[in-house]
């Protein structure tokens, strides 16, 4: 392995980084996956994916990871959990500093994702877990027949509110502008859902509870001024999504909000170190794109590795 413990670590165990083990350990390198929680990434929480070709009646996401993850192990790939908390990345040796080792490598694969970004408003930190929450599959039965409010307009939103009407008596869609953002047959879907209601132009200015959890959603209307409240035992917030990538600032280039930029080849301005999937800045976060970048960013590291 020439010196260091790994030819390629890759960090993150979605689909970008599942990709990236795939075509690496079909090349027959010494590959290391890390992963912070368990591998699946963000699709774990995904109840349906009806966009990844392959699939004509769709699949679930933690199905799909399921999938991706036994066809990795097929090819010799180690697959561990832990976190990188530092790394030293800039001459030809990566060394990447986890909570409790130090691993080395040549190339490096960066395929973390996002997390979904908070509201920032009062309430939402007290009750998070207490009614406040991100995850509809994790949490919709625990709401079963209430009503709650979900706040954004795009297809996390009301992908995941629609998901909610299977549990709860009421879903108040509350998102900032006019229009959605979400594609089109997902905007046809809330139109047609009875236990859907958008509240338009309006956000969510307060999360109001007392000891058992939340009791209320206060919501103010941009256009006119107004607030009021909607009497919700939960408020779940899908209000887009920021790159897990604080480990690497200041160590590459990123855009105004943390995204890795990368070129067409998923190269960072690092030598040997590449970035792929979500926490990139690309122009669209799916899985067909994430395995994509993954795939990319693996066959280039091994020209990178020939040539070194
Ligand atoms: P997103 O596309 O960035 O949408 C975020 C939404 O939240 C927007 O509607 C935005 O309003 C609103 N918002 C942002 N900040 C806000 C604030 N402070 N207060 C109130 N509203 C706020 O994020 P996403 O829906 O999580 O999707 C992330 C990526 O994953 C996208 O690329 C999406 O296509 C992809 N995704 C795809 C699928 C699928 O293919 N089925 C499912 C889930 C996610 P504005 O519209 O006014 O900006």
């Amino acid at each position: 392995m020439n010196g260091t413990d790994y030819d390629l670590v890759i960090i993150g165990a979605g689909p970008a980084g599942m990709a990236a083990a795939l075509y690496a350990g079909r090349a027959r390198l010494s590959v290391l996956v890390l992963e912070k929680a368990a591998p699946g990434g963000q699709i774990l929480v995904t109840d349906w994916i009806e966009n990844y070709p392959g699939f004509s009646e769709g699949i679930s996401g933690p199905d799909l990871m399921e999938q991706m993850l036994a066809q990795v192990k097929r090819f010799d790939v180690e697959i561990k959990s832990g976190e990188v908390v530092s790394m030293d990345i800039s001459g030809p040796v990566k060394q990447l500093v986890l909570l409790d080792a130090t691993i080395t490598a040549r190339a490096v694969i960066i395929a973390t994702g996002t997390s979904f970004r908070k509201l920032g408003v009062p309430g939402e930190n007290r009750y998070l877990g207490r009614g406040v929450s991100t995850c509809a599959t994790c949490d919709a039965p625990f709401f079963k027949d209430s009503i709650v409010v979900a706040v954004g307009g795009g297809d996390t939103a009301l992908q995941e509110s629609i998901y909610l009407t299977r549990f709860v008596k009421k879903v108040y869609l509350v998102h900032r502008r006019d229009q959605l953002r979400a594609v089109k047959i997902l905007q046809e879907r809330a139109a047609l859902n009875d236990k859907l209601e958008i509240v338009w132009d309006s956000t969510v200015t307060e999360i109001k509870g007392g000891s058992e959890g939340v009791e209320a959603v206060t919501v103010k209307n941009l256009k006119t001024g107004e607030a009021a409240d909607i009497p919700a035992e939960g408020c779940f917030v899908w209000v887009g999504s920021l790159p897990n990538a604080g480990f690497a600032a200041g160590h590459m280039e990123m855009d105004g909000q943390g995204f890795i930029i990368t070129d067409d080849r998923m190269r960072t301005n690092i030598p040997g170190v590449y970035a792929a999937g979500d926490v990139r800045n690309t122009p669209l976060r799916q899985v067909v794109t994430a395995v994509a970048d993954g795939a990319v960013a693996a066959s280039d590291v091994m020209h990178y590795l020939d040539n070194m």
